[in-house]
């Protein structure tokens, strides 16, 4: 437990809150911070840390979950593909119980459709080596964490010349998902708890922007107790002091230039384009598309589909939740006829999800 221990030591964390209500004692406002990245979302609930600060800090949990914010355009079509002849869509577990507009993968799973759960991209490279007759067509969701593995297995499946091997790409870019979220003033954004696992991936620049624009504080956090408390620590003090700035607290992990090798993957691999996000909409240069070099692996290129009109689910406020502007608990649904067992959205089903956080830790 060394390194972990440190990071959730009881006096520390003391002395964080002290300092945070110290900052807070004579400030009459509130103090909006939103974490983008639903393991901070997670351990948020996880360590009761909301109820730990004093009230006129809010934390939102923002669109930070990368099943969450998949549309139910892209659930819907990974179904249409698991129904082209001998085709296999290979995804992540979480995707399974997501419900598109109709059906989710796991309800066509159960009609006999060859949909499996992977852990890695780079298991489809053995799949569609044992099967040459088949379709291997991999979901692509996530956001710049995971981008760099997805272009790291097509460079492999194409060095290999592995002929059946796609990818649906879905991945998605955070920061400008953050510009919008700050220039919406219903949400009403004071600070940023930045991403630390796709800050080791992008570094800090990034976000420059909205400390430079915006006048917007940023910090990007570790996942521990101390590293959360002590990331709201300096976003309050920022905040209250009118300051934008970007910091990197997760030192441990992320450099200000990021991974430069994972980031050349990355743009070898993929063009950014305009992306659909659940309960946002179209957001520019917010998505990753495979790159004509390599069109061969793009799924979408590959198999064009006839899609039906999508819908949402009935009752359901993911998209608000997502935009920070409700919680949980203000869906009629919550913790009652939408649960874990039974989801209605997609921030239900997610291990990462604010509405699977809320029904676990804070209900
Ligand atoms: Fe949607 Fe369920 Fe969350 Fe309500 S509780 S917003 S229905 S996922």
């Amino acid at each position: 437990m060394k390194y972990i221990q440190e990071y959730r030591n009881p006096e520390i964390i003391k002395r964080i809150l002290s300092e945070i209500e110290e900052e807070v004692k004579n400030y009459s406002g509130v103090i909006n911070l939103m974490e983008v990245c639903g393991t901070h979302t997670m351990q948020i609930g996880k360590f009761g840390i909301r109820k730990l600060l004093p009230e006129n800090i809010n934390l939102l949990s923002g669109p930070g979950c990368p099943v969450c914010v998949s549309p139910n355009s892209y659930i819907d079509k990974a179904i249409e593909f698991s129904k082209i002849k001998n085709t296999v869509v290979a995804t992540f577990g979480d995707m399974m119980k997501v419900p598109g507009s109709y059906s989710s993968l796991e309800k066509e799973k159960s009609k006999g459709y060859d949909i499996r759960v992977v852990y890695s991209s780079i298991d489809c490279i053995k799949m569609a080596e044992e099967n040459p007759d088949k379709n291997i067509i991999f979901l692509g969701i996530g956001f710049e964490t995971t981008a760099p593995v997805v272009a790291s297995t097509i460079k492999i499946a194409n060095s290999k010349k592995i002929k059946n091997f796609y990818v649906f790409s879905g991945h998605k870019l955070i920061p400008p998902a953050m510009e919008i979220l700050v220039e919406d003033e219903e949400v009403g954004i004071d600070g940023f708890i930045c991403p630390g696992h796709v800050s080791t991936i992008i570094g800090s620049k990034p976000y420059n922007f909205i400390a430079e624009k915006y006048n917007i504080p940023c910090v990007i956090a570790g996942f521990e107790p101390v590293d959360i408390l002590h990331a709201i620590y300096l976003l309050v003090k920022k905040s209250i002091a009118g300051e934008g700035e970007v910091i990197i607290q997760y030192r441990r992990a992320v450099r200000e230039e990021g991974n430069k090798i994972a980031l050349e993957t990355m743009n070898e691999i993929f063009d950014t384009v305009s992306s659909e996000w659940r309960g946002i909409g179209v957001i520019e240069k917010s998505g990753l598309k495979i790159k004509k070099e390599f069109k061969e692996f793009d799924a979408e290129e590959k198999f064009k589909i006839e899609m039906k009109e999508t819908k949402e689910p009935e009752g359901c406020i993911c998209g608000e939740i997502l935009k920070g502007k409700k919680k949980p608990n203000d869906c009629k649904l919550f913790a009652s006829f939408c649960n874990p067992e039974n989801p209605v959205g997609p921030c239900m089903v997610s291990s990462e999800g604010t509405c699977a956080a809320y029904y676990r830790y804070e209900r």
